[in-house]
């Protein structure tokens, strides 16, 4: 059966059609500041002991454990502040004021927080050198003392492959020394827009014109997964021009193409992508909105994405079957955002012949989350789709559904559930 009379897929099958055809693409190096959000492509090992060497866990006195009980008192010997170099020695019966993440001098193996001594300035207060100290407890060796190499051995992995470089991961490779990490490339995507009636933002308000707005919202998606966005100009409704953009695209990691996939007679993308070579791995999915869908392998295993023109079919099909892609490319495991359980606000009317993809307003409910559709539910309406910070899924077979069915929702866009008071 040729592909174009095949039936509908599932959003489900269409997903896994196409992350079997996906790989993450190679790697380059790049300074961290450039890493956030990236993938570690190979391990990284730390360069140093962190902490480099024993040092204070408090504000306070060093001290041999063996010298100190409630009550005994000794003269302040040394000051210490953080940045003091190693390798100063202790003297015998003697303390060391000493700040957080100072060396531990030779002789102490222990710290005595300053809010346990007392000093000629009383409770709590610090002795200067050559005053004496006051003791209320007795500590055991190692009390307040961080071991050298005891967060991170010089040599050990600090990053694995495949590894999300979130911030806290980036601190970490920064004080182990590490400036560079070797992480998956972010993929390059050609925007192809497609349409007689488009024009640039600049001619907004053209006579019989309508702004090709589709491919700005596409562009923020794709960066939000994780790609470069690289938007190609319009492209007519005539055969031979949009060949000409699709093969212009082609040398691009992905290429999303927007409108013409359809069954109009003005409707060439198909056409034209079989006519650059790119295999046609399925078109048409059983939702709503987005249904003429397609995707495509090209000669050289690039992903292409044919989404329907009207901007919230676009903006749907992007986030079920782009965004998971290029999260895929970019190196990711974990390529799915995961839905949410609640429970629908209002009824809703659907058939049961396609899954529905609705615009709501996502909001905490006592035992999980509630759905409240936004706006007129339609393909082309951009302000339900604005309002939405979710889609609520009314999965393929369900048809109609009460108020308070329960749901699953996928949140848009990076936006996870916050509520408005701890
Ligand atoms: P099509 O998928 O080409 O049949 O287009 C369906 C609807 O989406 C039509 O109303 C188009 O004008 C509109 N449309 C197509 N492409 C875009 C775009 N890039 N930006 C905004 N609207 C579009
Ligand atoms: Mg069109």
């Amino acid at each position: 059966m040729p592909i174009t009379s095949a039936p509908p897929l599932s959003v489900h099958e269409a997903q896994t059609k196409i992350l079997e055809r996906i790989r993450p693409l190679d790697s380059e190096r790049v300074p961290l500041r450039d890493a956030a959000g990236r993938v570690a492509a190979g391990p990284v090992t730390s360069g140093l002991d962190l902490p480099p060497w024993d040092n204070s866990a408090m504000d306070g006195y060093a001290v041999r454990a063996a010298e100190v009980a409630p009550g005994s008192e000794l003269p302040v010997a040394l000051d210490l502040p953080a940045g003091t170099a190693s390798g100063q020695r202790l003297p015998d019966a003697a303390a060391a004021r000493i700040m957080t993440g100072a060396p531990i001098p030779d002789g102490a193996d222990a710290v005595v927080p300053v809010e346990d001594t007392t000093g000629p300035a009383g409770e709590g207060r610090f002795a200067e050198i050559g005053e004496k100290v006051r003791f209320d407890v007795r500590p055991q060796p190692g009390t307040h003392v961080r071991r050298r190499g005891e967060d991170v051995g010089r040599g050990a992995i600090v990053l694995e492959p495949g590894d999300v470089v979130r911030p806290a991961r980036i601190a970490l490779l920064a004080t182990v020394g590490r400036a560079e990490v070797l992480v998956f490339r972010r993929p390059r995507v050609a925007i192809v827009s497609t349409g007689d009636e488009l024009v640039d933002i600049d001619q907004a308000g053209a006579p019989d014109r309508i702004v090709n707005g589709n491919a700005h919202g596409l562009a923020a998606q794709i960066a939000a997964a994780g790609g470069l966005p690289h938007p190609l100009p319009i492209a007519p409704d005539d055969p031979a021009a949009i060949r000409r953009a699709i093969g212009g695209a082609l040398e691009h990691d992905a290429v999303v193409t927007i409108g013409g996939v359809s069954v109009g007679p003005r409707d060439h993308v198909r056409d034209a992508l079989r006519d650059a070579g790119v295999e046609l791995v399925f078109w048409r999915a059983a939702i709503r909105p987005g249904g003429p869908v397609a995707f495509g392998v090209t000669a050289a295993g690039r992903p292409v994405f044919g989404l329907p023109g009207n901007p919230v079919s676009a903006h749907v099909t992007f986030e079920l079957f782009g965004r998971p892609a290029l999260r895929r490319m970019a190196g990711h495991a974990r390529c799915f955002r995961r839905p949410l359980r609640g429970r629908l606000a209002e009824a809703v009317s659907t058939r049961p012949e396609k899954a529905y993809y609705l615009r709501v307003r996502v909001e905490p409910d006592r035992d999980g989350w509630r759905a409240s559709p936004v706006g007129a539910q339609g393909s082309a309406i951009l302000t339900g789709l604005a309002a939405a910070d979710g889609l609520a899924i009314v999965p393929l077979g369900v048809g109609d559904l009460p108020a308070g069915a329960e749901v699953d929702i996928l949140p848009l866009e990076g936006w996870a559930p916050e509520v408005e008071a701890p």
